[in-house]
């Protein structure tokens, strides 16, 4: 008998696959489309190839792949395609360290992301396979983004802008963490550039209501996103600058302090703040001060710990409410990203402005009566930010402030001073990058189509699409994009008046090339049309989506972005483009995230070649809750190809010793025992699937059937209706490990039970069989019931924490607390105590 060889197995069947392109499936009106089945797409986010596909990615299409199996067996017709996230920057910073083109070396790692996905048995449609880097995905990105501009949803205008001076480009707000670059950890500085811009912010209220049309979406991913979009209600007022006749509109969320206003801030990069300090006194202090603001970020300007600074101008505004003049500062804790660059400051209710107010002694005045514990405030308990009657507010005076709030809002509105109002923190999305390497704006500049001395924007006709990179030396940027060198490129004709002109030499984030790439999966080659209506209307939207957390607020926002404007576009029938997401946890090793630098990688290169590509799949996926993070252990998949190898020696034992047989119909004894424990995995496996991909356990399921199979076998291969249980047994333990370990499953199916196990129906468990002890727990935080659960009489308690912890109801009392204690009584209760 041969011992387990992965290798063997695992090449037949990934030559099976190649050469009978099993996973392709056709579109609608083309042959071997089956209009009958129902559609599924599962789609794991595309990789960005850098070097050599890592551990996490091994996680991500494991996951993934395992859906797939598992709906396709469900009778759907599985759509399951791959790509690659291939402009950006890492190939672009090697290129400007080796000379090296950018294409080639992301082109050598394709071919390295291409040739791990088959060699770990992935079930990819590789007639859809596309890259974001090649013109022909680049003509459509450069569509969309014509499509986008005559809707005026891509405009252009000046802003101050995120500058790093490291890799001298222009960054994304969502790129800046803690003021630093989020690529190299550089200091961002500001600077004010032209730039191009995609109106997101149009659609900042749909993007926040259509969260309640999804199916379903983890629900810190979209708390991540509504924190981002941060949309607030309040007001907006206009205080009065007389002297200079200039009105300055605030937002504010507490127009029921308005009358306890007494001085006013302007944010350094304000447009106003010139007018109104030049010829003056204070003129020189305030660009010093300017400057100086440019340099810092925004999170430590905003910080409510941080020491406050500023400089008076020398001027002020008349209070709208009151009439009064307050005087005029400008500080850098006011952000000119939120709201309008100026705020109206009440140091009696807002803990910066307090603090404000007593670097530069400036009058507090309370206008809300009212008592606050929780926090250490002044001897007068200031600042006050809670509710209670008014005070000092004229008219208002001993009313509740936020029954007054509505009456102040429409009292300003008759006045004509102000009007509610809706702020988001969502700014406009930054498309226009300074680099090489991405999909080269499609416009050009004519003067002499152009009014005023500004020169016209012409976009490239669809025809002349795409517009693609020139060859260039450099690929280092030098303050602006290395494409402005090659002069052969950037000179070039007008298509409106024929006359000279030259090319935008700006490319695009790489966010827009992912924004779309899953609507282009669905008719990959078509050189018409970015897609066919007809076929992407079948197709979306992505029905499951897998990817990394880390992907919580860019990618996931701006996909959301695209999709509802192309429907808008009339592109496409979708609002939204992912109906459930799933968002897979990190593998770290010995407890610390990994990195090259700290040289903790794990290589699933290495591990496949060690192991077999099933072993290392089936490890993944058992290494813990998929959302959740999980250490990396070589004992662990060790483990876990010992049960593959003793699944396999099972079968061949199963292959001699037993004939293909129905099995019984009224099974006893041990056969019945063995044919109740297989018809136990596969409910628990499916279960499993259905409650969140809870893998781990479901692995568990079958390791328990192989670990009874081998407990009962000897006792039942004497008789035929024993025979038939244990190979019953074998052949089902082949069919659940199938979607984590596929060569295997579906060689040990054909040799027991002939055919290919991925064209079998998933297999239902026989409710007479099913020992039907199961008991409902009820699950208690701090003692409070919270849910109850269903679970195996025999159920260890692991298992029980962990059906307890899988409930939403409890997840919610869990959140963010310390669980201090687990409490189980087994058939009776679990209770967590937090603090
Ligand atoms: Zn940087
Ligand atoms: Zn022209």
């Amino acid at each position: 008998m041969a011992g387990y060889d992965a290798k063997t197995i695992e090449r037949r069947w990934q030559q099976v696959w190649a050469e009978e392109k099993t996973w392709e499936v056709a579109n609608p009106g083309q042959p071997g489309h089956d209009p009958d089945k129902p559609k599924s797409y599962v789609l794991e986010m595309l990789p960005y190839p850098s070097g050599e596909p890592h551990v996490g990615h091994l996680r991500c299409y494991a996951i993934g792949d395992a859906i797939a199996h598992f709906r396709r067996r469900h009778g759907f017709e599985v759509i399951h395609p791959m790509g690659y996230d291939s402009f950006g920057l890492p190939a672009e910073n090697n290129a400007i360290k080796t000379g090296e083109p950018p294409r080639e070396g992301t082109e050598r790692s394709i071919a390295s992301f291409q040739r791990q996905f088959r060699e770990w048995g992935i079930s990819i449609d590789w007639s859809r396979e596309l890259a974001t880097h090649t013109p022909e995905y680049c003509h459509w990105t450069q569509w969309i983004f014509l499509q986008l501009f005559e809707r005026g949803l891509a405009y252009r205008a000046e802003a101050p802008v995120q500058w790093c001076p490291k890799d001298a480009t222009v960054l994304a707000n969502e790129q800046v963490i803690d003021g630093r670059c989020e690529r190299c950890g550089t200091e961002v500085i500001q600077r004010k550039l032209e730039q191009w811009f995609f109106k997101i912010t149009d659609y900042a209220e749909r993007l926040l209501d259509d969260f309640e049309t999804l199916e379903s979406w983890p629900e810190h991913v979209m708390t991540m996103q509504r924190n981002w979009i941060g949309r607030s209600e309040g007001a907006e007022v206009s205080f009065r600058c007389e002297e200079l006749d200039l009105d300055f509109p605030v937002f504010t969320t507490r127009p029921d302090t308005l009358f306890g206003a007494t001085f006013f801030v302007l944010a350094p990069e304000h447009p106003e703040l010139e007018r109104l300090v030049a010829g003056t006194p204070a003129e020189a202090e305030v660009r010093e001060y300017v400057d100086r603001a440019a340099r810092e970020s925004a999170e430590d300007r905003g910080a409510e710990d941080r020491e406050k600074t500023g400089v008076p101008l020398g001027r002020s505004v008349v209070n709208p409410v009151n009439g009064e003049e307050i005087p005029m500062f400008v500080a850098d804790y006011v952000l000119m990203e939120y709201g309008t660059g100026a705020i109206m400051a009440v140091p009696a209710h807002d803990e910066r402005d307090y603090a404000f107010a007593k670097a530069f002694e400036l009058p507090i005045r309370r206008v809300i009566d009212g008592e606050d514990e929780e926090i250490a405030r002044d001897e007068e308990g200031l600042p006050y930010p809670g509710d209670g009657p008014m005070t000092g507010s004229g008219r208002f005076d001993g009313k509740g402030n936020r029954e007054a709030y509505g009456e102040i809002v429409a009292w300003l509105a008759e006045e004509g001073r102000g009007e509610s109002a809706i702020n988001y923190r969502l700014r406009d999305w930054l498309v226009s990058r300074q680099r090489y390497w991405g999909a080269p704006i499609p416009v050009v500049y004519c003067d002499a189509c152009g009014e005023g001395g500004a020169p016209a924007i012409v976009p490239v006709p669809e025809e002349q699409l795409p517009v693609e990179l020139p060859e260039v030396e450099d690929y280092a940027p030098q303050g602006r994009s290395p494409l402005a060198a090659a002069e052969g490129w950037v000179a070039t004709e007008c298509p409106r008046c024929g006359g000279p002109a030259h090319r935008e030499t700006d490319t695009m984030d790489t966010f827009v090339d992912s924004s779309w790439y899953f609507i282009r999966y669905l008719d990959p080659r078509n050189g018409d049309a970015a897609w066919d209506r007809s076929i992407a209307d079948h197709w979306l939207p992505v029905d499951q989506y897998i990817g990394g957390v880390e992907h919580a607020i860019l990618h996931l926002l701006y996909a959301r972005f695209f999709t509802k404007a192309l429907a808008d576009c009339g592109h496409i029938d979708v609002q939204e483009p992912f109906a459930k997401l799933f968002a897979q946890g990190m593998i770290t090793r010995d407890g610390a995230k990994m990195s090259k630098s700290r040289g903790n990688t794990v290589s699933p290169a290495e591990h496949v070649a060690r192991y077999g590509a099933d072993t290392a799949r089936t490890y993944i996926c058992f290494i813990g809750p998929p959302e959740r993070d999980a250490d990396w252990s070589d004992e662990g998949i060790e483990g876990v190809n010992r049960f593959l190898a003793r699944l396999w020696r099972l079968c061949e034992e199963v292959e001699q010793r037993t004939e293909p047989a129905a099995v019984p119909a009224e099974p006893s004894g041990a056969a019945r025992e063995l044919l109740a424990k297989a018809h136990w995995a596969i409910d628990k496996v499916t279960r499993d699937f259905e409650r969140g991909f809870q893998f781990n356990t479901a692995i568990a399921a079958v390791m328990e059937l192989v670990n009874d199979a081998y407990r009962l076998k000897d006792g039942l291969y004497g008789s035929p209706e024993g025979g038939a249980a244990v190979r019953f047994a074998t052949a089902t333990a082949a069919s659940l490990i199938f979607p984590f370990a596929p060569h295997m499953g579906a060689e040990i199916w054909e040799r027991l039970e002939g055919g290919r196990v991925w064209e079998q129906p998933w297999p239902q468990a026989d409710p007479a069989l099913l020992v039907s002890d199961t008991v409902t727990l009820v699950v208690q935080v701090n003692g409070k019931l919270r849910d109850r659960i269903e679970a195996a009489a025999d159920a260890p308690e692991e298992e029980l924490l962990e059906l307890a912890r899988a409930s939403d109801k409890v997840a919610r009392f869990l959140d963010g607390k310390e669980v201090v204690k687990e409490v189980v009584v087994p058939g009776k209760l679990v209770n967590f105590v937090v603090r």
